[in-house]
């Protein structure tokens, strides 16, 4: 088996290195935050309380969430666009924190890593999803930086965008993921730690597959 596991805050190009790594070496990838994210919709369009667990149980109860390769199926429609909000991200972080949400989600994305060699991405891949990865990396950049790179894209496709706001939120959000109870977010004690705050995308995939490359040949 090989598995890869990235964990790291949000904002620091996870999905995206984790995409071009597994093309690279002809793995699947499983986004664990859209899964997440797909169930704070759900709650968002719904009207449901994020603090409201006895509600949120209920409606897991019939909500189907699925992830392809490419896009995130929230009962069976594509939600893949919709997801990537700055309402349903702090949405995410919110329902993130509840057991039976995160038992879903951990219960799918183990399910996934159980028979396919795979590069997956979230917060608590490698201490708790695949606590056995055979690489674990744990990719971050400053919160100034993320940032600056969140800005940077809105304001490339031609959307608004406020610099300060950016920064608090993920602020934010990166306090709401690291101090919660249950499975929050941490290096796993054998994960290799990357901080990309100078780093190209480029250099960080070299730099990753040098490490695949290295425990390949071992
Ligand atoms: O990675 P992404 O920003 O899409 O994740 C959205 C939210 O989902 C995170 O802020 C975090 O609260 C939650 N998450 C999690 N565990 C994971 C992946 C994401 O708690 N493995």
């Amino acid at each position: 088996m090989f598995r890869i596991a990235i964990d790291g805050p949000g904002g620091a190009g996870k999905s995206t290195i984790a995409k071009l790594v597994a093309d690279r070496y002809g793995l699947d990838y499983v986004d664990t935050g859209a899964m997440y994210r797909a169930i704070a919709l759900k709650t968002v369009r719904a009207g449901i309380d994020q603090s409201d667990v006895a509600a949120i149980e209920k409606m897991l109860e019939t909500t189907d969430i699925d992830f392809n390769g490419t896009s995130i199926l929230l009962d069976g429609e594509d939600v893949s666009t919709l997801i990537r909000t700055q309402e349903v991200s702090m949405a995410a972080s919110n329902v993130s924190k509840i057991g039976c949400v995160r038992e879903v989600v951990s219960n799918l994305s183990r399910s996934m890593a159980e028979s396919k060699d795979l590069v997956m991405d979230g917060r608590d891949i490698g201490t708790n999803v695949i606590k056995d990865a055979e690489l674990k990396i744990f990719l971050t950049a400053s919160a100034e930086v993320r940032a600056k790179r969140r800005y940077d894209q809105l304001i490339e496709a031609g959307k608004e965008a406020d610099y300060d706001t950016i920064l608090r939120e993920i602020e934010e959000r990166d306090y709401q993921d690291t101090h919660r109870e249950l499975n929050p977010l941490a290096q796993a004690e054998d994960a290799v730690y990357l901080d990309t705050s100078d780093m190209n995308i480029d250099e960080v995939v070299a730099a990753i597959s040098e490490m695949i490359d290295s425990k390949e040949r071992n």
